[in-house]
Protein backbone atom coordinates (compact mmCIF):
# COMPACT_ATOMS: atom_id res chain seq x y z
CA UNK A 1 0.00 0.00 0.00
CA UNK A 2 1.25 3.36 -0.72
CA UNK A 3 1.86 6.34 1.77
CA UNK A 4 0.78 8.56 -1.02
CA UNK A 5 -2.65 10.90 0.23
CA UNK A 6 -5.49 11.05 -1.50
CA UNK A 7 -5.75 13.42 -4.30
CA UNK A 8 -7.37 16.68 -3.02
CA UNK A 9 -9.61 17.41 -5.52
CA UNK A 10 -12.88 16.10 -6.74
CA UNK A 11 -13.09 16.10 -10.59
CA UNK A 12 -16.05 14.82 -11.29
CA UNK A 13 -19.82 15.15 -8.84
CA UNK A 14 -23.35 16.19 -10.03
CA UNK A 15 -24.55 18.77 -7.87
CA UNK A 16 -28.18 17.12 -8.16
CA UNK A 17 -26.61 13.31 -7.46
CA UNK A 18 -25.05 15.12 -3.89
CA UNK A 19 -27.41 15.14 -1.34
CA UNK A 20 -26.01 13.91 2.27
CA UNK A 21 -27.93 10.17 2.42
CA UNK A 22 -28.50 11.37 6.37
CA UNK A 23 -30.18 14.45 4.98
CA UNK A 24 -32.35 13.08 2.32
CA UNK A 25 -33.65 10.20 4.95
CA UNK A 26 -34.63 13.27 7.39
CA UNK A 27 -36.57 15.29 4.76
CA UNK A 28 -38.05 12.08 3.42
CA UNK A 29 -39.55 11.36 7.48
CA UNK A 30 -40.69 15.10 7.64
CA UNK A 31 -42.42 15.22 4.61
CA UNK A 32 -44.02 11.78 4.99
CA UNK A 33 -42.68 9.73 2.41
CA UNK A 34 -41.09 6.52 1.73
CA UNK A 35 -37.67 6.33 0.51
CA UNK A 36 -37.69 3.99 -2.61
CA UNK A 37 -35.90 0.55 -2.10
CA UNK A 38 -33.58 1.22 -4.83
CA UNK A 39 -32.20 3.94 -3.22
CA UNK A 40 -31.99 2.23 0.16
CA UNK A 41 -30.12 -0.79 -1.61
CA UNK A 42 -28.07 1.98 -3.35
CA UNK A 43 -27.14 3.08 0.12
CA UNK A 44 -26.04 0.09 1.22
CA UNK A 45 -23.51 -0.35 -1.42
CA UNK A 46 -25.70 -2.59 -2.81
CA UNK A 47 -25.95 -2.93 -7.04
CA UNK A 48 -29.77 -2.07 -9.18
CA UNK A 49 -30.68 -1.68 -12.85
CA UNK A 50 -30.04 1.55 -14.38
CA UNK A 51 -34.26 2.32 -14.33
CA UNK A 52 -33.76 1.52 -10.43
CA UNK A 53 -30.74 4.36 -10.29
CA UNK A 54 -32.81 7.00 -12.33
CA UNK A 55 -35.48 6.43 -9.64
CA UNK A 56 -33.59 6.84 -6.99
CA UNK A 57 -31.59 9.50 -8.36
CA UNK A 58 -35.22 11.23 -8.97
CA UNK A 59 -36.40 10.86 -5.54
CA UNK A 60 -33.04 12.25 -3.93
CA UNK A 61 -32.73 15.70 -5.90
CA UNK A 62 -36.67 16.57 -5.41
CA UNK A 63 -35.79 17.48 -2.24
CA UNK A 64 -33.39 20.49 -4.04
CA UNK A 65 -36.23 23.12 -3.28
CA UNK A 66 -35.17 26.52 -2.57
CA UNK A 67 -31.46 28.58 -2.45
CA UNK A 68 -30.68 26.84 1.07
CA UNK A 69 -30.29 23.10 -0.09
CA UNK A 70 -28.79 24.51 -2.79
CA UNK A 71 -26.09 25.48 -0.40
CA UNK A 72 -26.35 22.63 1.92
CA UNK A 73 -25.59 20.31 -1.33
CA UNK A 74 -22.72 22.32 -2.21
CA UNK A 75 -21.40 21.91 1.95
CA UNK A 76 -21.97 17.87 1.52
CA UNK A 77 -19.90 17.92 -1.61
CA UNK A 78 -17.07 19.52 0.33
CA UNK A 79 -17.22 17.32 3.20
CA UNK A 80 -16.04 14.77 0.17
CA UNK A 81 -12.79 15.93 -0.32
CA UNK A 82 -9.87 15.04 1.50
CA UNK A 83 -9.90 16.76 4.83
CA UNK A 84 -8.23 20.23 4.95
CA UNK A 85 -4.05 20.15 5.07
CA UNK A 86 -1.67 20.98 2.38
CA UNK A 87 -2.39 22.06 -0.71
CA UNK A 88 -4.99 23.91 -2.62
CA UNK A 89 -8.96 21.54 -2.63
CA UNK A 90 -11.17 21.40 -5.16
CA UNK A 91 -14.30 20.45 -7.13
CA UNK A 92 -15.48 20.19 -10.79
CA UNK A 93 -19.35 20.45 -10.03
CA UNK A 94 -21.89 19.50 -12.79
CA UNK A 95 -25.32 21.02 -12.48
CA UNK A 96 -28.61 20.73 -14.98
CA UNK A 97 -30.18 23.94 -14.25
CA UNK A 98 -32.86 23.04 -17.21
CA UNK A 99 -33.71 19.92 -15.31
CA UNK A 100 -33.56 21.22 -12.00
CA UNK A 101 -35.80 24.95 -13.06
CA UNK A 102 -37.76 24.06 -16.00
CA UNK A 103 -38.51 20.29 -16.45
CA UNK A 104 -39.21 19.72 -12.76
CA UNK A 105 -39.77 23.31 -11.28
CA UNK A 106 -38.35 22.77 -7.73
CA UNK A 107 -36.66 26.30 -7.44
CA UNK A 108 -36.32 29.06 -9.40
CA UNK A 109 -33.05 29.76 -11.47
CA UNK A 110 -32.46 32.71 -9.21
CA UNK A 111 -33.05 30.45 -6.22
CA UNK A 112 -30.42 27.96 -7.55
CA UNK A 113 -27.75 30.43 -8.15
CA UNK A 114 -28.06 32.41 -5.03
CA UNK A 115 -27.32 28.99 -3.24
CA UNK A 116 -24.92 27.74 -5.05
CA UNK A 117 -23.04 31.04 -5.11
CA UNK A 118 -23.22 31.63 -1.43
CA UNK A 119 -22.00 27.75 -0.89
CA UNK A 120 -19.24 28.40 -3.67
CA UNK A 121 -18.01 31.47 -1.24
CA UNK A 122 -18.57 29.57 1.45
CA UNK A 123 -16.34 26.71 0.45
CA UNK A 124 -13.37 29.25 -0.68
CA UNK A 125 -13.01 30.90 2.40
CA UNK A 126 -12.47 27.27 3.40
CA UNK A 127 -10.02 26.72 0.84
CA UNK A 128 -12.07 25.01 -1.44
CA UNK A 129 -12.32 26.39 -5.13
CA UNK A 130 -15.31 24.80 -7.35
CA UNK A 131 -16.03 25.55 -10.84
CA UNK A 132 -19.16 24.94 -12.39
CA UNK A 133 -20.12 22.73 -15.50
CA UNK A 134 -23.78 22.95 -17.16
CA UNK A 135 -25.26 19.33 -18.28
CA UNK A 136 -27.34 18.86 -20.57
CA UNK A 137 -29.16 15.86 -20.87
CA UNK A 138 -27.79 13.41 -24.42
CA UNK A 139 -30.75 11.58 -24.70
CA UNK A 140 -33.41 14.66 -24.71
CA UNK A 141 -31.57 15.71 -27.80
CA UNK A 142 -30.11 18.68 -29.36
CA UNK A 143 -33.17 21.04 -28.79
CA UNK A 144 -33.04 20.52 -25.43
CA UNK A 145 -29.30 21.44 -25.70
CA UNK A 146 -30.17 24.64 -27.07
CA UNK A 147 -32.98 25.55 -24.84
CA UNK A 148 -30.42 24.71 -21.80
CA UNK A 149 -27.99 27.44 -23.03
CA UNK A 150 -30.69 29.66 -23.86
CA UNK A 151 -31.58 29.69 -19.96
CA UNK A 152 -27.59 30.01 -18.13
CA UNK A 153 -26.32 32.11 -21.16
CA UNK A 154 -27.85 35.52 -20.55
CA UNK A 155 -26.76 36.26 -16.78
CA UNK A 156 -24.33 33.49 -16.31
CA UNK A 157 -22.24 33.59 -12.71
CA UNK A 158 -18.44 33.87 -13.13
CA UNK A 159 -17.91 30.39 -11.76
CA UNK A 160 -19.65 28.67 -14.79
CA UNK A 161 -16.95 27.58 -16.78
CA UNK A 162 -17.82 24.58 -19.01
CA UNK A 163 -20.80 23.27 -20.84
CA UNK A 164 -21.70 19.21 -21.28
CA UNK A 165 -23.23 16.68 -21.71
CA UNK A 166 -24.72 13.68 -19.61
CA UNK A 167 -27.16 10.83 -19.56
CA UNK A 168 -28.37 8.12 -21.79
CA UNK A 169 -25.62 8.00 -24.95
CA UNK A 170 -28.17 8.05 -27.59
CA UNK A 171 -28.01 10.88 -29.73
CA UNK A 172 -24.84 10.86 -32.13
CA UNK A 173 -22.53 13.90 -31.54
CA UNK A 174 -22.23 14.51 -34.45
CA UNK A 175 -25.81 16.00 -33.87
CA UNK A 176 -24.29 17.75 -31.05
CA UNK A 177 -21.63 19.84 -32.93
CA UNK A 178 -24.12 22.98 -33.30
CA UNK A 179 -24.87 23.09 -29.51
CA UNK A 180 -21.08 22.44 -28.39
CA UNK A 181 -19.96 25.22 -30.85
CA UNK A 182 -22.17 27.51 -29.53
CA UNK A 183 -21.05 26.70 -25.94
CA UNK A 184 -17.48 27.82 -27.10
CA UNK A 185 -18.51 30.59 -28.35
CA UNK A 186 -20.06 31.75 -25.05
CA UNK A 187 -16.62 30.78 -23.68
CA UNK A 188 -17.64 27.47 -22.49
CA UNK A 189 -15.09 24.82 -21.83
CA UNK A 190 -16.33 21.88 -23.65
CA UNK A 191 -16.66 18.22 -21.66
CA UNK A 192 -18.92 14.95 -22.85
CA UNK A 193 -20.10 12.16 -20.78
CA UNK A 194 -18.92 9.71 -23.41
CA UNK A 195 -17.86 5.69 -23.39
CA UNK A 196 -20.07 4.99 -20.09
CA UNK A 197 -23.28 3.92 -21.35
CA UNK A 198 -22.68 3.93 -25.27
CA UNK A 199 -20.60 2.16 -26.78
CA UNK A 200 -16.35 3.57 -26.97
CA UNK A 201 -16.64 4.95 -30.23
CA UNK A 202 -18.83 8.23 -28.46
CA UNK A 203 -15.25 9.29 -26.74
CA UNK A 204 -13.76 9.52 -30.16
CA UNK A 205 -17.00 10.96 -31.76
CA UNK A 206 -17.64 13.52 -28.85
CA UNK A 207 -13.99 14.86 -29.46
CA UNK A 208 -13.71 14.87 -33.45
CA UNK A 209 -17.28 15.15 -34.14
CA UNK A 210 -18.31 17.90 -30.96
CA UNK A 211 -15.04 19.53 -30.12
CA UNK A 212 -15.15 18.00 -26.28
CA UNK A 213 -11.97 18.67 -24.58
CA UNK A 214 -12.57 16.76 -21.72
CA UNK A 215 -14.20 13.23 -21.51
CA UNK A 216 -16.34 11.96 -18.45
CA UNK A 217 -15.67 8.60 -17.86
CA UNK A 218 -14.48 6.85 -21.32
CA UNK A 219 -13.94 3.75 -19.70
CA UNK A 220 -15.28 2.08 -22.63
CA UNK A 221 -13.12 3.01 -25.08
CA UNK A 222 -10.04 1.82 -22.74
CA UNK A 223 -9.87 -1.75 -25.08
CA UNK A 224 -9.63 0.59 -28.31
CA UNK A 225 -6.00 1.28 -29.10
CA UNK A 226 -6.86 4.23 -31.40
CA UNK A 227 -9.13 5.91 -29.30
CA UNK A 228 -6.51 5.91 -26.40
CA UNK A 229 -3.92 7.54 -28.85
CA UNK A 230 -6.25 10.38 -29.30
CA UNK A 231 -6.39 10.45 -25.84
CA UNK A 232 -2.91 10.98 -25.41
CA UNK A 233 -2.18 12.57 -28.40
CA UNK A 234 -4.69 15.84 -27.54
CA UNK A 235 -3.82 15.43 -23.95
CA UNK A 236 -7.69 14.80 -23.33
CA UNK A 237 -8.50 13.74 -19.50
CA UNK A 238 -10.54 11.40 -18.13
CA UNK A 239 -13.08 11.60 -15.01
CA UNK A 240 -12.49 8.69 -13.19
CA UNK A 241 -15.38 7.39 -10.93
CA UNK A 242 -14.87 4.17 -9.89
CA UNK A 243 -17.63 3.18 -7.68
CA UNK A 244 -20.39 4.78 -9.91
CA UNK A 245 -18.58 2.80 -12.70
CA UNK A 246 -19.20 -0.04 -10.82
CA UNK A 247 -22.55 0.25 -10.56
CA UNK A 248 -23.66 1.90 -13.36
CA UNK A 249 -21.44 0.65 -16.46
CA UNK A 250 -22.91 -2.30 -18.15
CA UNK A 251 -19.93 -5.24 -18.78
CA UNK A 252 -17.44 -3.24 -16.94
CA UNK A 253 -15.61 -6.15 -15.71
CA UNK A 254 -12.19 -5.46 -13.86
CA UNK A 255 -11.98 -1.09 -13.99
CA UNK A 256 -9.41 -0.42 -17.16
CA UNK A 257 -8.53 2.84 -14.48
CA UNK A 258 -4.53 0.69 -14.94
CA UNK A 259 -5.18 -0.06 -18.54
CA UNK A 260 -5.86 3.73 -19.34
CA UNK A 261 -2.69 4.48 -17.04
CA UNK A 262 -0.23 2.42 -18.61
CA UNK A 263 -1.65 3.95 -22.03
CA UNK A 264 -0.63 7.07 -20.82
CA UNK A 265 -4.26 8.79 -20.65
CA UNK A 266 -4.64 11.58 -17.75
CA UNK A 267 -7.37 10.05 -15.27
CA UNK A 268 -8.21 11.58 -11.97
CA UNK A 269 -10.44 10.54 -9.85
CA UNK A 270 -14.51 12.22 -9.11
CA UNK A 271 -16.92 10.84 -6.92
CA UNK A 272 -20.44 11.30 -9.46
CA UNK A 273 -23.38 10.79 -7.81
CA UNK A 274 -21.92 10.35 -3.95
CA UNK A 275 -25.29 11.30 -2.27
CA UNK A 276 -27.11 8.24 -4.54
CA UNK A 277 -24.20 5.88 -4.78
CA UNK A 278 -22.22 6.56 -1.58
CA UNK A 279 -18.34 7.22 -2.00
CA UNK A 280 -15.79 10.00 -1.34
CA UNK A 281 -12.83 10.84 -2.95
CA UNK A 282 -10.63 8.77 0.06
CA UNK A 283 -12.64 6.41 -0.61
CA UNK A 284 -12.37 6.26 -4.57
CA UNK A 285 -8.45 6.78 -3.90
CA UNK A 286 -8.36 3.51 -1.79
CA UNK A 287 -10.64 1.76 -4.62
CA UNK A 288 -7.95 3.28 -6.94
CA UNK A 289 -4.98 1.30 -4.43
CA UNK A 290 -7.04 -1.64 -4.34
CA UNK A 291 -6.32 -1.84 -8.66
CA UNK A 292 -2.79 -2.44 -7.76
CA UNK A 293 -1.29 1.08 -9.36
CA UNK A 294 2.04 1.61 -9.18
CA UNK A 295 3.59 4.41 -7.00
CA UNK A 296 4.23 6.54 -10.74
CA UNK A 297 0.84 5.83 -11.18
CA UNK A 298 -1.07 6.83 -8.25
CA UNK A 299 1.77 9.97 -8.55
CA UNK A 300 0.02 10.53 -12.16
CA UNK A 301 -3.81 10.21 -10.94
CA UNK A 302 -2.75 13.36 -7.93
CA UNK A 303 -1.05 15.25 -10.71
CA UNK A 304 -3.69 15.28 -13.23
CA UNK A 305 -6.42 16.00 -10.95
CA UNK A 306 -4.91 19.74 -10.28
CA UNK A 307 -3.41 20.00 -13.87
CA UNK A 308 -6.68 19.79 -15.52
CA UNK A 309 -8.97 20.65 -12.74
CA UNK A 310 -11.02 23.58 -14.34
CA UNK A 311 -11.97 24.88 -10.80
CA UNK A 312 -8.12 25.42 -10.39
CA UNK A 313 -7.92 28.42 -13.20
CA UNK A 314 -10.57 30.25 -11.42
ZN1 LIG B 1 -21.53 12.20 -14.29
Amino acid sequence: MTTLLPPRIDRHAHLEGSLDPTWVRKQAAQAGKTVPATLEALWRRELVDFEGFIGAFFFACGFIRGADVAKETIRACVSRLAAPGEGLRGIDLWVSPHFLVKQSAFLTLDELWKGMDEGIQEARQQGVRIAVIIDAVNHFGTDHGHEVLDLVLPNKPAWVVGFSTGGLERVPFKDWAKVFDRARKAGLRLAAHAGENGPGSNVREAILDAGAERIVHGVRAAKDPSTLELLVERRIPLDICITSNRALVPDLGPHPLPDLLKAGVRCALGTDDPGVIPCDIPWEWQQAEGLGLSEAQLQALRKHAVEDAWCMNL
